[in-house]
């Protein structure tokens, strides 16, 4: 099977082209057991714009995930359209039962040995991955060798978006199901966060299966989604992203964050923490709830 390319968005490769301000979709987990929601959650996003979404797939979701051709089908026919497949970890799963975190304790040499495993795994199944986003974004920071090592030409973190030798700002918002109190605040929280950058250029909405087994979260997606597509322009890649004008990215700063209750909610060395302002946790679903 060929590597599926996307055909109908503009992506990488194409001229550099200044656009003043963009947003990304990223859903979540893509892998078979979560392809009911990573169906919806596209579903709800081509209800409210037809750009392109980056899909962050896992190449064997908790060691014991299996492809389908169903679900393979539907991903090849999306990225047919102009989807982005972004490499999302290898199994998702820390060596510690419980722990999301795959890469978080890896140095950049595994670290990037794992990435190359991913690519290839997904690369036997048509998708072409050029960029990665470890789980929980716990990743060590990662080279323009690591990134060489494993075939990718960027990673993104959850303020930034890196190649090896530029970064571009850009945050991201998203909601957390993974425990009671999350799920209690963090919807007033993504509120309160969409509104203090929702001068920034370019921004990012995460988006995962598990938030749609909760209806105030799947609330608060929805809300994310048409705030993005009102007030952040473009509907993009991360991959289109980098194809901006470099120098246009180096005059980039970090968005200034107002204080709201959303940073005090958040310790510094917190998951939901991002330098000034709270986005929440990669979760995956729990398997007894998919
Ligand atoms: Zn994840």
């Amino acid at each position: 099977m060929g590597s599926l390319r996307p055909a109908r968005w503009p992506c990488r490769g194409g001229s550099a082209r200044r656009v003043s301000r963009r947003h990304v979709f990223a859903i979540h987990d893509v892998a078979p057991s979560c392809f009911d929601e990573v169906v919806e959650w596209r579903r709800l996003i081509g209800e409210r714009t037809l750009g392109p979404v980056s899909l962050l797939v896992v190449p064997h979701f908790h060691l014991i995930d299996e492809w389908t051709q169903p679900v393979t089908t539907w991903l090849q026919a999306v990225i047919n359209q102009g989807d982005e497949p972004v490499l999302h970890g290898y199994s998702h799963a820390a060596a510690r039962r419980g722990d999301e975190r795959e890469f978080r304790t890896l140095s950049a040499g595994p670290a990037a040995a794992r990435m190359q495993l991913g690519r290839q795994t997904l690369a036997a199944l048509g998708m072409d991955c050029h960029g990665f986003i470890a789980p929980c974004y716990a990743a060590p920071r990662l080279s323009g060798r690591a990134l060489h090592v494993a075939g990718l030409q960027w990673w993104a973190t959850r303020l930034s978006i890196n190649t090896a030798t530029r970064s571009i700002p850009v945050p991201s918002l998203g909601v957390g199901a993974s425990t009671a109190m999350r799920r209690a605040v963090t919807p007033t929280a993504v509120r309160l966060a969409s509104q203090a950058i929702r001068r920034a250029p370019r921004v990012r909405i995460d988006l995962h299966p598990a938030d749609l087994h909760h209806p105030r979260l799947r609330a608060a997606g929805i809300e994310l989604i048409e705030r993005a597509v009102e007030h952040h322009g473009e509907t993009t890649t991360h991959s289109a992203m980098l194809d901006e004008d470099p120098d246009d990215s180096r005059r980039d700063q970090p968005p200034t964050i107002a204080a709201t209750p959303a940073n005090a909610m958040t310790a510094p060395n917190s998951p939901g923490f991002v330098g000034g302002f709270c986005v929440c946790e990669d979760v995956a679903m729990p398997r007894n709830r998919r």
